[in-house]
């Protein structure tokens, strides 16, 4: 037997063919709430499609860590065997949701790892490079390689004028015009880290790192006449490809290597290993394998898990940091605000998003359709007296800093030889207050604290006036003790 069609909210419905009327000719009723919560969220159905990247396919797969990269990284996805969940998305980056697959344009190649210490997301392209190399010029770039505001159209004169005005952009457009410009599928080609990332080790030593998936099913691109054939005969050619191939059992892979720069050689390097638009010479710096991506699985739900995807290169790992790479560091920005504003603020409660391994202990609550939630004595402020999850400073070397130009360091003011904080508080209460207004003081506090404070705050409400002015302090302890 078949199940009953529910509302929302489970109630059986009478009928999914007929709307409530007034009579057999009659107009349609407005309680027909059936009809109304299925147009009304059929006109919701769509989140903003992605403003760049918005054409794509995904799949699950794992990495298995087949060689020992340890004396260069500690991030545990990265040691000897391991074994890790993993989801990529692919895509065009230029063209609209509904936009041909074989378009020339560089492909997103964008990875998540749910590692055991959180996510870690490498959100590259399959280029080694990009055009630009400060993220001030990203919106310009983007716009110029998209449609005219008059016609809507795609304007090759808008493209070439960005590229030729800015040339940084000749190393990207010189691969883009060449044959990998339109790959034959997502299979075929390989995928790039693209920026420069930091590696720490267990000793705590700094490397510059590079990451290169390389396909193993072989690089194979379309020529222009075929791509131009398919982009009419099957606009969605690679998003089929990637599925139907997983489903047949034929699960593509790829070759995970890495380049490793020592820190002290980024300085004197023959290119800016930092530039986006270049890259570090194989004979420089040869691959050395890390271990084998394969992607085994594809999605149940393609807007689910797919779409609804938020790969975000700020999600690093211990043992992984960034670098001064300028468009990673706006990237670390972009990508998070992106997903607030297209799947909203609790995107990352979405399942390809959640993590997998890692416990979750975050002082984020609420907003928009949260569903996840600490338990009720979880306080949902840090600091707190009250057994709350702490943040840990020893993770501050993880998030990546460099010593040539300023360190990037997680510090407080630097303490004058009057700063402190109970200084001008007290200063406050002893020198600008007269007797009438401390009396005031104390009552308003000892008043306060009998609204309910308890221990083990309630101490350090006495501690921190005595810090301020003694007097005020041992008055407001009396006060709050006689009342008791
Ligand atoms: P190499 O000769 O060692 O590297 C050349 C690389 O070019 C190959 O390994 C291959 O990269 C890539 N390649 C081959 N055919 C094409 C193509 N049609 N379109 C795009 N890339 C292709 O020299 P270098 O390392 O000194 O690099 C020289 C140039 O090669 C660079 O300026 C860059 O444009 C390109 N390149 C370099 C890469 C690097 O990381 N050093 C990576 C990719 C390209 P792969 O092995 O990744 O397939």
């Amino acid at each position: 037997m078949t199940k009953p069609t529910t509302t929302n909210t489970g109630v059986p419905v009478a009928s999914d063919d007929e709307s409530l009327t007034a009579g057999t000719q009659g107009p349609i009723l407005l309680h027909d709430h059936y009809l109304i919560e299925k147009l009304a969220h059929f006109n919701r159905e769509r989140v903003p499609e992605r403003i760049v990247h918005a054409k794509g396919a995904g799949a699950y797969g794992e990495l298995v860590v087949t060689n020992d990269v340890s004396r260069f990284t500690k991030a545990d996805l990265f040691q000897p065997g391991r074994r890790t969940e993993s989801l990529v998305r692919f895509s065009t980056v230029a063209g609209e949701l509904g936009s041909p697959d074989t378009w020339r344009d560089p492909r997103g190649f964008a990875v998540k790892f749910y590692t055991r210490d959180g996510n870690y997301d490498i959100v590259g392209n399959n280029t080694p490079v990009f055009f630009i190399k400060d993220p001030i010029k990203f919106p310009d770039f983007i716009r110029s390689q998209k449609r005219l505001p008059g016609s809507g159209l795609r304007d090759a004169t808008m493209q070439w004028d960005f590229w030729t005005l800015r040339p940084e952009t000749a190393h990207q457009v010189a691969w883009l015009m060449g044959d990998r410009g339109i790959p034959a599928t997502y299979r075929h080609m390989n995928g790039y880290g693209s920026h420069t990332y930091q590696w720490v080790n267990a000793q705590g030593e700094r490397f510059w790192v590079k990451y290169h998936f390389k396909t193993d099913q072989g690089i194979k691109n379309l020529t222009q006449a075929e791509a131009d054939t398919l982009a009419g005969a099957d606009a969605d050619y690679h998003r089929r490809d990637l599925y139907e191939s997983i489903e047949r059992g034929e699960f593509p892979s790829w070759t995970l290597h890495v380049q490793v720069m020592p820190e002290a050689e980024a300085e004197g390097y023959r290119f800016n290993p930092f530039d986006l638009t270049k890259v570090w010479s194989h004979r420089d710096y040869p691959l050395i394998e890390v271990g084998r991506w394969t992607l085994n699985r594809n999605p149940r739900n393609y807007f689910v898990e797919i779409e609804q995807a938020a790969f975000e290169p700020s999600n690093l790992v211990p043992g992984i940091g960034f670098s001064p790479d300028k468009m990673l560091l706006g990237r670390v920005f972009a990508y998070s605000d992106a997903h607030r504003y297209r799947i909203g603020v609790n995107y990352a409660q979405l399942p390809p998003n959640r993590a997998r391994a890692a416990e979750v202990n975050t002082y984020s609550k609420e907003g928009a359709m949260r569903f996840d939630y600490n338990a009720p004595d979880v306080p949902v402020y840090a600091p707190n007296s009250f057994g709350g999850p702490h943040a840990d400073p020893a993770r501050a070397g993880d998030e990546g800093t460099w010593t040539f130009g300023q360190e990037a360091v997680r510090a407080g003011y630097i303490q004058h030889r009057e700063d402190g904080d109970f200084g001008q508080a007290g200063a406050l209460v002893r020198e600008v207050y007269n007797d009438e207004e401390r009396d005031r003081l104390v009552g308003n506090v000892v008043g306060h604290i009998l609204g309910g404070v308890r221990e083990p705050v309630l101490s350090k409400v006495f501690d921190y006036w005595k810090r301020i002015d003694p007097e005020i302090g041992k008055r407001i302890e009396e006060g709050v003790r006689t009342a008791r």
